[in-house]
């Protein structure tokens, strides 16, 4: 199958056994490769951390294992974010950490992948002398082969080509075993927001058939015990506008799979958000009832300025729609504070937004230059100390609207899918995520009780901003009730 995400065109892989231990090794050209590890520091968006978790997926095939321990590690790959400047800076800060430890262990290999890599790939080889090798967002689905180059004793190379094939054709890769997984539906973005890199970083816009999506998700639900899915990609609203498809008729498709139980999609432009999706919201029984909007500002004018294709009213017109479609539909959004010379007044524009959204949770980060967009070389009034005291000012604000709102949520029952534990001030309790994406916990029955992808019910006896806990009343185990 052509995938889509840089064609493997090395030596292929094949396995052997150690004549005198017996030892598993894999043969690649005229490389063998013993049982190694690797370690991987993954910044940035759920893109990220899925296209780590694909590269991983290969690496197996290679003979390689996961680390958490870097100093373990025979090879380091980092999968870098270029969207601001903070992950930015602790990657070079990673990164240079990494020379030390090659220096004290000797034969370690360091590669850097994704959105850094992809625009700064050539200047980081060079930088860098203890890097020896970096790859572009397009092409991680030839980590092998750049592994095995590297193995084979050539260094300080790189690879950053887009992917020129027509479609976007992949088959999702995962190993972790759980029941929850991110399936790719469509890469790119070709709205050019004026802040943003990740059109330079991802490339043009590209879905994937709808046909092979479906054809994906039944394999990952009959072989994998798939039973939550993600549907991933910077505008997953724009799939299929190329072949007459799209994702509400997706949803609607991937509803009729038997075993699977819920489904979660990310991340949505308002301006793409159509009628016909906001239909789905109403009937799709599978559908999670939680939706990620980003609005970014609630200023006309600012919006304007990001290139955002749309205005607060018709933002808030679209939260009606939702909420009309399904009363119980719950929305989260990301701001962006302190754009360039954003004014107090637009700034309160946006706190008014806020109240009048009522957002059950938000992402809020303080405006951050990009390299190359239109907004870093904007004229800009604002003082960085301006940006952060207005962000702080704003997540106040929206913790005390999330208070009021979720304060509602006591003595109600949520069922949650759990996903791992807590322990605050030597008290374990187990967590998980409600349907419509809260996050819950509850205190264990019993000390030693497992509850690990169990579907349980929890009644809410105390709720914060943040979360809510509450008591168990029924553990279904790992299979849903009907
Ligand atoms: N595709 C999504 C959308 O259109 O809303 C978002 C993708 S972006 C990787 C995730 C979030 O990062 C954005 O919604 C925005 O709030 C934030 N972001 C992007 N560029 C930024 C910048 N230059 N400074 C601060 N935040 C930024
Ligand atoms: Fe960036 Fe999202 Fe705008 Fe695309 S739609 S340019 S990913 S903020």
């Amino acid at each position: 199958m052509e995938t889509g995400l840089g064609n493997q065109n090395g030596p292929i892989e094949e396995i052997i056994y150690d004549s005198e231990t017996g030892q598993k090794l894999i043969k690649k050209g005229t490389v063998t490769f013993p049982p190694r590890k690797v370690f991987f520091k993954t910044f940035g968006c759920q893109m990220n951390y899925h296209d780590t978790e694909r590269m991983l997926f290969h690496l197996k095939g290679l003979n390689f294992t996961q680390t958490e321990e870097k100093e373990e590690a025979d090879l380091i790959l980092f999968n870098t974010c270029a969207v601001r400047d903070l992950a930015n800076t602790k990657f070079y800060s990673n990164l240079g950490e990494t020379k030390r430890l090659k220096a004290n262990k000797g034969r370690v290999v360091v590669g850097v992948g994704g959105c850094v890599a992809q625009t700064e790939g050539k200047e980081l080889i060079k930088k860098y002398k203890h890097l020896d090798f970096a790859f572009g967002t397009d092409v991680i689905d030839s980590i092998n082969d750049l592994v095995y180059r590297a193995y084979a004793g050539e260094s300080k190379f790189k690879m950053n080509a887009w992917d020129r094939s027509e479609n976007f054709s992949i088959e999702t890769k995962i190993t972790h075993g759980s029941p929850q997984a991110f399936v790719n539906i469509i890469k790119g973005c070709n709205k050019y927001c004026s802040y943003c890199i990740v059109p330079y970083t991802r490339g043009k816009e590209k879905s994937r058939k709808m046909a092979e999506i479906i054809e994906d998700v039944q394999r990952l639900v009959k072989y994998q015990g798939i039973q939550e899915i993600t549907l991933l990609g910077q505008n997953v609203n724009s799939l299929g506008k190329e072949n007459n498809e799209s994702l509400a008729q997706l949803i609607l498709e991937l509803e009729k799979i038997d075993g699977l139980e819920l489904i979660r999609y990310t991340t949505s432009h308002p301006y793409d958000v159509s009628d016909e999706l906001i239909a789905v919201h109403g009937i799709a029984k599978k559908l999670s009832r939680h939706l990620h909007l980003p609005v970014q500002s609630g200023s006309e004018t600012v919006l304007n300025r990001m290139l955002r294709e749309y205005t607060p009213e018709h933002f808030l017109n679209l939260c009606e729609k939702l909420r009309l479609a399904n009363p119980n539909i719950v929305l989260s959004t990301d701001i962006i504070v302190g754009f360039p010379n954003e004014t107090e007044e637009e700034f309160q524009q946006t706190l008014d937004l806020l109240k009048k959204a009522q957002f059950d949770f938000i992402y809020s980060y303080a405006f951050s230059p990009r390299p190359g967009t239109k907004a870093a070389i904007m004229e800009d009034s604002l003082t960085d100390k301006e940006r952060n005291t207005r962000l702080r000012q704003l997540q106040k604000y929206q913790l005390e609207i999330q208070a009021q709102i979720r304060s509602k949520l006591v003595g109600q029952t949520m069922r949650i899918l759990v996903d791992g534990t807590n322990t605050m001030r030597g008290i374990l309790t187990w967590k998980g995520r409600s349907n419509c994406n809260r996050i819950v916990h509850f205190h264990p029955e019993a000390v030693d009780q497992n509850y690990q992808w169990h579907w349980v019910d929890v009644e809410i006896t105390s709720a914060t901003g943040l979360s809510c806990t509450g008591k168990i009343k029924k553990d279904h185990g790992r299979i849903p009730p009907k």
